[in-house]
């Protein structure tokens, strides 16, 4: 399995360096990468890795998923890396262990061919921690149901095919009871998107409002039972952290690898700005930081695969590791002086990609009020 894995790696690696590299600050110019990665990215068998191979995947297990994280992470591409996971970690998964046999068969091969690509939008403009907020409703009509509502902040809004609607079905009640997820056609009349916003960050991964209006879909759209959408989101959640935090620990390798290579460059005082003590002292600490939360994501995947992952210990390696990673990122980024703060270095980058993972997929704070209910109760 481990040479396997490193084979893999390996690959990944060559077609970053061969396809993502020479491309990718155009693309972070333009805004958005193009929808034809999608594709490539399916026909090299980067999407859905660990989906069974009756749904389009090798039936690979969730390391090799992890790898391709840790790659376009490690690499400092987090605006392919960010879009992919919550295609094939996150979307994808929602489907597969929630999906019925025929949206299974729908959306999983399509999805790990790159042809149709998935979001998941959740997030509103007056509920973003507090999920329970949402004001998007499904009301049914028959055999349908009617979608009205909006949604902001939704990577891969520009270039969806397919979203995961988080709606309430029931209004009488709280949300966490009356909250069902839907799996909607983007060609469906009612559909629309906003403008791809702009951020500081991952500039080349499309973040988007979306807007339902009087959106019809057949009751079969219906992911997971009614009225339980809250159930299947606490489910997932493990997953998703816990790719978050992987990408964290292995982008903040990153950055220090590049940082190394730098500083035994760079002189000063007629010096490497390696010889000089607070040089080394701030990579011994970087080194030693990255190293402790490595140990534990790492132990962390073992959890997950085993299904003994839980909600605290899931949040606690989010919370840690993105903390960790705008640490590191911020120390190298000093480390280059000026050039730290000049786009053409990707130590730039890696600072202002690492501070939206403070804050998506759960906040840091969010995290923290997670992990103290499990001491608490
Ligand atoms: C680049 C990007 C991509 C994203 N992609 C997606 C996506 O694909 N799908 C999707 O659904 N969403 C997505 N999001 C949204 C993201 O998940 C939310 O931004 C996040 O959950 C925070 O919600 P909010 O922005 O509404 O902030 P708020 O909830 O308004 O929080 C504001 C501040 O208050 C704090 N706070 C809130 N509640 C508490 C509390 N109980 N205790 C202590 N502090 C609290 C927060 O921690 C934060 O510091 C994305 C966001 C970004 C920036």
């Amino acid at each position: 399995m481990n040479a396997e894995l490193t084979l893999f790696r390996d690959n990944v690696r060559r077609f970053i360096e061969a396809e993502i590299a020479p491309h990718y600050e155009q693309w972070e110019q333009a805004g958005i990468f193009p929808r034809e990665l999608w594709h490539q990215l399916g026909q090299q068998g980067l999407l859905g890795v660990d989906l069974p191979e009756a749904y389009g995947g090798f039936g690979a297990n969730f390391l090799f998923s992890m790898a391709i994280v840790e790659e376009f992470s490690h690499a400092n591409y987090g605006s392919i890396g960010g879009p992919m996971t919550v295609h094939s970690d996150i979307v994808a998964h929602y489907i597969l262990n929630n999906g019925t046999e025929a949206q299974k068969q729908r959306y999983l091969p399509a999805m790990a061919a790159g042809d149709c690509v998935g979001a998941i939008a959740m997030t509103e403009p007056g509920a973003g921690s507090d999920l329970q907020a949402v004001r998007t409703t499904a009301n049914r009509e028959g055999d349908e149901f009617v979608i009205n509502g909006s949604k902001t902040f939704i990577t891969n809004g520009q270039h969806c095919d397919m979203v995961i609607v988080v709606a309430r079905t029931n209004t009488e009640v709280a949300g966490s009871r009356g909250t069902s997820l839907f799996l909607v056609d983007t060609a469906t009349p009612g559909f629309q998107r906003g403008r791809n916003l702009e951020k500081i960050g991952l500039h080349a991964s499309d973040t988007s409002e979306l807007f339902f209006e009087d959106l019809r879909v057949p009751a079969s759209a219906l992911l997971g039972e009614l009225d339980r959408g809250f159930a299947v989101l606490m489910g997932e959640l493990q997953r998703e952290r816990l790719s978050l935090a992987i990408g964290a620990v292995a982008a903040a390798e990153g950055v220090l690898a590049q940082t190394i290579a730098y500083v035994k460059e760079r002189q000063a005082f007629g010096a490497p700005l390696a010889a000089l003590q607070n040089t080394k002292f701030k990579l011994a600490e970087a080194a030693t930081d990255i190293r402790v939360h490595r140990a534990f994501v790492d132990e962390c995947k073992s959890l997950l695969m085993s299904g003994e992952l839980d909600v605290a210990t899931a949040s606690m390696a989010k919370v840690a590791t993105t903390e960790m990673q705008g640490r590191v990122a911020d120390s190298c980024l000093q480390l280059y002086g000026g050039y730290g703060f000049m786009r053409e270095y990707g130590v730039s980058r890696a600072f202002v990609d690492a501070r939206v993972q403070r804050i998506y997929g759960g906040t840091s704070e969010i995290m923290k009020e997670l992990i103290s209910r499990s001491l608490l109760a």
